[in-house]
């Protein structure tokens, strides 16, 4: 399988949270909206956290310095930990929001305590929205546990883990169960994602060239990725996938391989595009939806690639 080069993909992306629905959500067309497991509840509010101590660690070579304990007063409401402010030899002020939704602040050396309590002020707005999103983005993609009646999902269809001490692989699929050996519950999502991946391997190819003798498009090459924020991407040397997408409804995973091959005809995003990817799927706006909707819960998983 030919693996395309990242840096070569084009801004011909599938992007997972593009724009906001455009419909609101109604009642569920049959076709697309399998049973997805409902999302776990929302977390519990943080806990006020313990005033810790002002923490000076150890910089190596003295280039960096580390501070944890750090509280922000950002409104009459709102006291903001940071969870590191990390000085060193930059110029500008800089905040990052970790994928674990944490605050992280960078400063120059000798940046006041004073300055960087007024910096967040005034990105007030922005880092609230950012780690509210975060913080809803781990909520919905979190690990599942490996355990007797979870229920993963294979081509859209729930597929509930028992435990199975019979002959054969540690993890097979029986009819509509998924079979793992109680010893190997420690390590039975790194065997459940090999599954998936494999089963991946061997059913985009068969859809990309079912779909490309339609269209007449010739696909390129055909890759897999491990990719959380992209469905699939389109370039020069050819077409990739996540492998994720096999959890979803083959309606889906073929909207996304019509997608990306129209893709090889039209680079952008223009009403020509959309009127080939029609052509060959007319419903292709309820798919689309349903990936919008559905598709964070794919990524529960993590990559084995
Ligand atoms: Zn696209």
């Amino acid at each position: 399988m030919k693996r395309v080069a990242k840096e070569k993909d084009r801004t011909t992306n599938l992007p997972l949270f593009p724009e906001p629905l455009e419909v609101p959500i109604s009642t569920p067309s049959p076709v697309f909206s399998p049973p997805f497991p409902p999302l776990p509840p929302p977390p519990l509010p943080p806990l006020p956290l313990p005033k810790l101590p002002w923490v000076r660690q150890p910089s190596p070579k003295g280039r960096v310095q580390v501070k944890q304990g750090w509280t922000v007063h950002l409104n009459k409401k709102v006291d903001l930990p940071i969870a590191e402010v990390r000085y060193s030899k930059r110029r500008t002020l800089a905040l990052v929001i970790t994928r674990d939704a944490r605050l992280l602040v960078r400063a120059p050396m000798r940046t006041t305590r004073a300055a960087i309590d007024a910096f967040l002020r005034a990105k007030a707005h922005w880092v609230l929205a950012g780690l509210a999103q975060m913080g809803e983005r781990n909520r919905r993609a979190q690990a599942p546990v490996m355990r007797e009646g979870t229920v993963f999902f294979f081509l859209g269809k729930p597929v509930p883990l028992v435990w199975s001490s019979g002959p054969g692989l540690p993890l097979r699929l029986d009819e509509s169960r998924f079979l793992l050996r109680p010893e190997r519950a420690s390590d039975g999502q790194a065997l459940l994602q090999r599954w998936y991946l494999n089963q991946a391997k061997t059913l985009f190819p068969m859809r990309v060239q079912l779909y490309a003798a339609q269209m007449r498009i010739d696909p390129g090459g055909i890759a897999l990725s491990k990719a959380r924020t992209r469905w699939g991407s389109c370039s020069r040397q050819g077409v990739r996938f996540s492998w994720r997408l096999i959890q979803a409804p083959l309606e889906i995973i073929d909207y996304v391989v019509v997608h990306e091959l129209a893709h090889r005809q039209v680079a952008n995003h223009s009403s020509r595009f959309w009127a080939l990817v029609a052509s060959f799927l007319p419903d292709w706006r309820a798919r689309r939806r349903w990936l919008k909707e559905k598709g964070a819960s794919l990524f529960s998983l993590e990559a084995p690639l």
